[in-house]
């Protein structure tokens, strides 16, 4: 692929729209939230999936992913994310009550388990098909993180869930190959408070976070906005002119190319 697929980009469920979901490349997606629904019969095809943490929007599909794989599948479906969001899911999805413990259940016919999980160090990339994911702590959950996604050495960050968080801005003055951020908005201004009990951004935190970049020259992308809000806070974006370099508010279906 020559370029990443935003499957579900909502904050929130709706008839018309999936929660986070990105396709990265043939066989690897960044969290969950819309793959049955977006993959249809070729969802056998997946094969990694990176996840940015727990919430269950990030995370919905793959209890159902692992029941269709136990029948249909030769090898584990690989599941990446930091140690906290492995534990979450071992003690709250994957316990037998919730769910069965698909890390225990083999395929049908073959030697694997139906899901492995791998835990990632952060900073620390990881190749997969032709694309380097390199997590980094994000500022929502314990053990949070979004990722740079990087092919023949342009990347793209992908923030996922986050509030302030000073390492985004960092990376982003480290390494000039990055030419495309995506972040979230999922709140207008109004509910800064709301924004910082649940760790998310609003567009007001974002112009005022954006003052510790050094750099103007990427693209800004913005999705997980909640969607009783999306007309304020796209008021808002364009009034504060955020969407920069001609990024856009991110709806399922959207693509960025790698090259840039
Ligand atoms: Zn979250
Ligand atoms: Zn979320």
């Amino acid at each position: 692929m020559d370029c990443i697929e935003f499957l579900g980009t909502g904050g929130t469920r709706t008839p018309t729209q999936g929660t986070t979901c990105l396709r990265v490349s043939n066989h690897c997606v960044i969290d969950a939230g819309n793959l049955i629904n977006t993959f249809g019969d070729d969802v056998f095809t997946i094969e990694h999936i990176f996840l940015t943490h727990s919430h269950l929007d990030h995370i919905i599909d793959i209890p159902f992913l692992a029941d269709l794989f136990v029948t249909q599948k030769k090898v584990s479906l690989k599941i990446y994310g930091l140690k906290s969001t492995l534990d979450d899911l071992r003690q709250f999805i994957f316990n037998h009550r919730v769910w069965p413990n698909f890390e225990e259940i083999t395929l049908i016919g073959h030697t694997e388990k139906t899901i492995e999980l791998i835990e990632l160090e952060l900073e620390t990339p990881c190749t997969v098909d032709d694309v380097t994911l390199t997590p980094f702590k994000t500022n929502h959950t314990e053990g949070s993180c979004g990722y740079i996604i990087e092919k023949n050495g342009a990347g793209i960050m992908f923030t996922a869930d986050t509030y302030r968080c000073d390492r985004v801005w960092e990376l982003l003055n480290e390494r000039p190959n990055i030419h495309t951020l995506v972040t979230e908005v999922s709140f207008p201004s109004e509910f800064a408070k709301l924004a910082y009990d649940s760790k998310h951004l609003t567009p007001a935190i974002l112009a005022d976070e954006l003052n510790k970049c050094k750099r103007d020259d990427f693209a800004i992308s913005v999705m997980h906005l909640k969607a009783l809000f999306v007309a304020p806070i796209i008021d808002e974006l364009n009034a504060m002119k955020l969407l920069r370099n001609r990024g856009k508010v991110l709806v399922d279906g959207d693509r960025i190319q790698y090259s840039h």
